[in-house]
C-alpha cells in the first residue's frame, strides 16, 4: 500500500488579521505545489469561512480544535456538526499547545475525536512527548498511552479517517527538530502499536505525520524515511517555504 504524502499547516493564533490571512492564502494560490501530496490548512477559526472561499480547490481546510458537543451551553466552543456544515473537512486534535496551555487530557481527546469521526470529520491527531519524557526512554510508553486512549473509544471506528501526527514536545517550535532516525523509530513504534491494538491493515494504511520545526532544509531527509507520511507544520506553514515543504518528495 502506498501511503498518499500528506502536508498540514497550523497556522496556530496567526496571522493576526484578515487581510494578512487572505495574503497567506494567495501565497499558497500561486505556488506550484506537488499534486501527489494533499495539503490541509488550519487557520483560526474566525477564518476558516473565508479561507474556505478563497482557497484552491486542492487545499483542504482543518479547523484548529473542536468540542464534542453537537450544541448547547458551551460558550467558546465550536461542534464538529458545525464543522462539517460548515464544510470544513478536518480537525487537528491533541495539539501539545492544548494538552499543555488548555490541560486537555488524553481522555477528553479521545472524546473529541470520536466525536468528530462519528460526525463525519477527518482528524489529525497529534501525540508526543516532552524532552524529560524521551530523555527517560518514555517515548514509546507516552506515544502508546496518549493512542490507547483514542484506541479505547475508536476501535470499531473507522480509521481511515485518522492521520496521526507525531510531534515531540521538545520539537514544536523550538527550532530543534527530532533526527530523521529518531522520527523514523518514532513512527515505525506507532505503526508496531497499532497493528497489535488496531489491525495490521490500520497500521499499514494510516498516515503518520512528523511535525516539529519542520524547514525547508530538513523537509527532504525526513521525507525519505519509510514510516514518515508527510508533515505537520507550525512556524514554516507561514512562510513561502510551506511550498518546499509541501514539495519534499517531488
Ligand atoms: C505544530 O505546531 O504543530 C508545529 C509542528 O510547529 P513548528 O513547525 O513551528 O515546530
Amino acid at each position: 500500500m502506498t501511503r498518499q504524502f500528506f502536508v498540514g499547516g497550523n497556522f496556530k493564533l496567526n496571522p493576526s488579521t484578515l487581510a494578512a490571512s487572505s495574503s497567506l492564502i494567495g501565497g499558497l494560490n500561486s505556488a506550484e505545489l506537488d499534486p501527489a501530496t494533499e495539503v490541509v490548512i488550519a487557520p483560526p477559526s474566525i477564518y476558516l469561512l473565508s479561507a474556505k472561499e478563497s482557497v484552491r480547490s486542492d487545499i483542504k481546510i482543518a479547523a484548529q480544535n473542536c468540542y464534542f458537543k453537537e450544541s448547547g451551553a458551551f460558550t467558546g466552543e465550536i461542534s464538529p456538526k458545525q464543522l462539517v456544515d460548515a464544510k470544513i473537512p478536518y480537525v487537528i486534535l491533541g495539539h501539545s499547545e492544548r494538552r499543555t496551555l488548555f490541560h486537555e487530557d488524553s481522555a477528553l481527546v479521545a472524546t473529541k475525536t470520536r466525536a468528530a469521526i462519528d460526525a463525519g470529520l477527518k482528524v489529525i491527531l497529534c501525540i508526543g512527548e516532552t524532552l524529560e519524557q524521551r530523555e527517560a526512554g518514555e517515548t514509546g510508553k507516552v506515544c502508546q498511552a496518549q493512542l490507547k486512549a483514542v484506541v479505547d473509544v475508536t476501535k470499531e471506528a473507522d480509521w481511515s479517517k485518522i492521520v496521526v501526527a507525531y510531534e515531540p514536545v521538545w520539537a514544536i517550535g523550538t527550532g530543534k527538530v527530532a533526527t530523521s532516525a529518531q522520527a523514523q523509530e518514532a513512527h515505525a513504534d506507532v505503526r508496531t502499536y497499532l497493528a497489535e491494538a488496531v489491525s495490521p491493515a490500520v497500521a499499514n494504511n494510516i498516515q503518520i505525520l512528523y511535525g516539529g520545526s519542520v524547514t525547508a532544509s530538513n523537509c527532504k531527509e525526513l521525507a525519505r524515511q519509510q514510516d514518515v507520511d508527510g508533515f505537520l507544520v507550525g512556524g514554516a506553514s507561514l512562510k513561502p517555504e510551506f511550498a518546499d515543504i509541501i514539495n519534499a518528495r517531488k
